[in-house]
């Protein structure tokens, strides 16, 4: 079976990229972002491509093409921030960030535009990151880092 490109167009084989329980079309994850985030390190994983999925009702982290075995929460030592409850969800996994951390740092801040770089300056952290072995997709979390800081100004500017 060829190894899927992502060009669905082309693509003779089966599709094995669709989560094993919701069918959802994963993300692909480097792997050595699963491994270092998968609780026991001998768990059977195969060459190919290892995906998470993003379907946030689902119990299923990762999953692997032609590999029977998937890996939910339990097997995996952090949490994923998309399938948590607003209150866990963690937005930095190299510092351990979370959501309600910056809300209640820009809640009782008096600047109006802070930005990741200032909010890790107030918690002291230098910016060393690791995030392709610390957050469960492998990337930065810039992005979901400014969100949350948008997602806490709004909630401190309707109170
Ligand atoms: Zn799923």
């Amino acid at each position: 079976m060829n190894k899927c490109d992502q060009n669905c167009n082309t693509c003779s084989s089966k599709c094995n990229n669709g989560c094993p329980i919701c069918n959802v079309l994963g993300k692909n994850v480097p792997l050595i972002t699963v491994t270092s985030l998968l609780k026991d390190k001998n768990h059977y994983l195969n060459d190919n491509n290892i995906y998470i999925c993003i379907n946030r009702k689902c119990p299923v982290i990762y999953y692997q093409e032609e590999n029977p075995k998937y890996f939910t929460k339990d097997d995996i030592k952090t949490q994923i921030w998309f399938k948590s409850s607003l209150n866990e969800q963690i937005i930095c996994y190299c510092h351990n960030i979370k959501l309600t951390d910056i809300i209640e740092i820009i809640k009782n801040s008096d600047e109006e535009n802070l930005t990741k770089e200032k909010i890790f300056e107030k918690l002291n952290i230098k910016e060393e990151n690791n995030c392709i072995y610390h957050n469960p997709l492998g990337e930065s979390c810039d992005k979901l880092f400014k969100n949350a800081i948008e997602f806490a100004y709004k909630q401190k500017n309707n109170e």
